[in-house]
């Protein structure tokens, strides 16, 4: 029977949500979650649909769907990235969206969580045409974004250059204030963008490992390691274990699957990947057609950076790994995570792994409302000092309550989130 890869993704970014909603069932159920804060959090405050029309270079005009979803502001404005991508749903925005917020509470970062996109391929358009439609998303969005009330980001097909397009759009239409930079972040530094956020969720999810392998006395020199994506978060996560001594010997992309024991130069693929858009290619005698051999890859860390639900029922009981690092959101679905923590593999979950993105993404915010700049050093010193906090947080309630990293972070962001709740109480 023929497959129709529709149906596949539409089945993945349904694993999301509904992984996102039973992970967050299952602990406010644990915890015994105040039931008006329960009540409050399984829904977003807010689902923005909007339709928009952008001039293509042919002259014709296309009507683009876009998200934008706010899950919840309790302890701060609205925060999380645009995906532009073809298969980005209703469904999906809102597990990302609801996953922020329980990041930024986790963080202890004073804001909630959201998310949004448009559905399409942007690689399937011309720079102009993603301009246009960049453009005129934000003008659709309206006042719904501001540097005070939500806060875009970059995510899966936009960048900086995209969140430049987003600030100068509503700078000119909106504000004209000082403050208007601060509207997105994760901008290019030259339009206000901080230090070290490229970098940032890539490095974050190292910090963790390190943490954990530090506590599992487990020196990172000479271990090796395979990195599922290899974009903005696999290639930072990479070139981070390697200055650590790691070694990277089996990679996966949307273009090929890499194994080479001897090691493959992280520095080298990342920038080979930014002139060819994948992986194919670079080591050609060290391709494999079988992807079934980069999950049986022995290795000592398996960081996930591509995408939702790769790792499922189907592929799960072939890892043989010590740890997998979610740089992703939701990699692991929840029957694969069931599989995998039977066979003694922990998971540094998403929440957890890579919150090293809004972090950088609040300094940002942060610098451009005093009009500060801080450079590289004290933003990694910084973002290093809150990761590593969190990750014993998350150990600590791990440890005590006998949970999964997964569900200790959890029920430690529902912690928090639940007693600014109790004690703001719900007006009127
Ligand atoms: P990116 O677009 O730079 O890279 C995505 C990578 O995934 C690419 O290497 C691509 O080839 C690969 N990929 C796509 N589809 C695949 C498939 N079917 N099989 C294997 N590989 C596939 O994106 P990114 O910014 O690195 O984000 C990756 C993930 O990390 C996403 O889930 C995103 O939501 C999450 N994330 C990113 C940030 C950030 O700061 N960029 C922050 C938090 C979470």
């Amino acid at each position: 029977m023929d497959i129709d890869p529709t149906e596949v993704e539409a089945a993945s970014t349904k694993k999301l949500y509904q992984g996102v909603c039973d992970r967050f069932e299952q602990n406010a159920s644990f915890m015994k979650l105040d039931a008006k804060v329960h009540a409050i959090m399984s829904q977003p405050k807010a689902e923005l649909m909007i339709h928009f029309p952008v001039k293509m270079d042919d002259g014709s005009y296309t009507l683009f769907k876009g998200y934008r979803i706010q899950h919840n502001n309790l302890l701060g404005p609205y925060k999380g990235g645009m995906r532009f991508s073809p298969e980005v749903s209703l469904d999906e925005i809102k597990g990302l969206a609801m996953l922020m917020t329980l990041k930024c509470s986790l963080a202890k970062l004073p804001l909630g969580g959201a998310k949004g996109g448009i559905k399409y391929d942007p690689n399937e358009h011309s720079m102009d045409e993603n301009q246009r439609i960049a453009r005129r998303f934000t003008l659709a969005l309206g006042n719904n974004i501001s540097p005070s009330y939500d806060i875009p980001a970059p995510d899966m097909g936009t960048n900086a250059q995209y969140m430049d397009w987003m600030m100068d759009t509503y700078h000119n239409l909106y504000g004209r204030k000082i403050e208007d930079k601060a509207v997105v972040t994760g901008k290019s530094i030259a339009c206000g963008g901080s230090a070290g956020r490229a970098s940032a969720t890539g490095y974050g999810a190292v910090y963790c490992l390190a943490e954990w392998a530090k506590g599992n006395g487990i020196p990172l020199k000479g271990t090796r390691f395979s990195i599922q994506g290899f974009g903005n978060v696999g290639s930072h996560a990479a070139l981070k274990l390697e200055q650590l001594g790691a070694r990277l010997v089996a990679v996966n992309d949307h273009t090929a699957t890499l194994i080479n024991p001897e090691g493959i130069p992280a520095a080298e693929l990342a920038h080979y990947v930014q002139q060819q858009r994948g992986i194919k290619g670079f080591q050609p005698e060290h391709e494999v057609d079988d992807i079934n051999l980069f999950w049986t890859k022995e290795t000592d860390f398996m960081v996930l950076a591509a995408m939702e639900s790769t790792v499922n029922e189907l592929n799960a009981g072939l890892i043989r790994t010590r740890l997998i690092v979610e740089g992703a959101n939701g990699p692991v679905t929840t029957e694969a995570e069931e599989i995998v923590l039977k066979k003694g593999i922990q998971i540094i979950p998403d929440i957890l792994a890579n919150m090293g993105g809004v972090i950088v993404s609040y300094f940002e915010w942060v610098q451009n409302r005093n009009s500060e700049y801080w450079n590289g050093e004290t933003v990694d010193e910084k973002l290093r000092e809150k990761l590593i906090a969190a990750y014993h947080q998350v150990e600590t309630v791990s440890k005590e309550q006998g949970l999964s990293m997964r569900n200790a972070a959890f029920v430690e962001a529902l912690t928090h989130l639940e007693e600014v709740y109790l004690k703001r109480g719900v007006w009127p």
